[in-house]
């Protein structure tokens, strides 16, 4: 049966990835994207609102678009996400506030606004968007690894609230991923990294946005408070 699917930064890297698996699997999907324009060779039917995770009448709005166009979101995936990587001593009080703001506080405004249609519904699936570097620590990314860890302890706690009601919420924790992300990184810094990663190359988006649907699916229906590692083995031991 095609569900309600909402995910937030769909108009690229991993977004799209889950946005594109949810449509062939014909799922109904809204997706949200803060800049620019949907992008081109989006699956057709989907919903695309404009709306920046920092702003919770923005959120609001973009699952009263989802409620509008296929009905309460049974599945809202909290994606979007920025790095503004810097030493500690370096990095301004913004560049530490604006991360959280979106990576953090920003799945937390999804995850509340999910949560009200869902105890209605009484079921759902809520799937946060995390990192290895959350558990790990990252040199440079203080702020992007606390907003990271800080969405394991919202999706515990929520997962707690609201699991007697039939919803779930998860974490996935990327690796490196083929996205524009890190499309940055040096190439020294990526021959580093891949040199601790078992697999030995980075994650395309496509296996991030597989094990989203994994949780958000049948098969997952019995996995919450979970943070499922998709990193090639980089962090192995959490
Ligand atoms: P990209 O930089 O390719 O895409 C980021 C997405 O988030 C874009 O759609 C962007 O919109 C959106 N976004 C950023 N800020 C906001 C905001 N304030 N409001 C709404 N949307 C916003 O990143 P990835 O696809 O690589 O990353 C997706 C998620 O995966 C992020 O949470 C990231 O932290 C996480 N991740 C990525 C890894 C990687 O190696 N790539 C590894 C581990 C985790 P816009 O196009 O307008 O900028």
């Amino acid at each position: 049966m095609s569900r309600s699917v909402l995910v937030t930064g769909g108009n690229r890297g991993i977004g799209l990835s889950v946005v594109h698996a949810f449509a062939a699997a014909g799922d109904n999907v809204t997706a949200t994207y803060r800049s620019g324009e949907p992008p081109a060779g989006a699956p057709d039917g989907v919903t695309w609102v404009r709306a920046d995770v920092t702003n919770s009448a923005d959120v609001d709005a973009a699952f009263a678009a989802a409620e509008q166009a296929a009905g309460p979101v049974e599945v809202a995936v909290a994606n979007a996400g920025v790095t503004r990587d810097q030493l500690v001593m370096r990095m301004p009080d913004e560049d530490f506030s604006d991360v959280l703001d979106t990576n953090l506080t920003g799945a937390f405004r999804v995850a509340r606004r999910a949560t009200k249609g869902m105890l209605r519904l009484r079921r759902g699936r809520i799937v946060l968007v995390g990192s290895v570097v959350a558990l790990t620590g990252s040199a440079g990314q203080v702020n992007y690894a606390a907003s990271k860890a800080g969405l394991v302890g919202l999706a515990r706690s929520l997962a707690r609230e609201v699991g007697s009601r039939g919803i779930t919420v998860n974490v996935v924790a990327p690796g490196f991923v083929e996205t524009d992300m890190t499309a940055v990184l040096s190439e020294a810094r990526k021959a580093e990294i891949l040199g601790s990663v078992p697999l030995g190359r980075l994650a395309t988006p496509e296996e991030v946005a597989g094990v989203v649907g994994f949780l958000a699916g049948p098969a997952g229906a019995y996995v919450t408070g979970a943070v499922l590692p998709v990193d090639g083995g980089l962090g192995m031991g959490h």
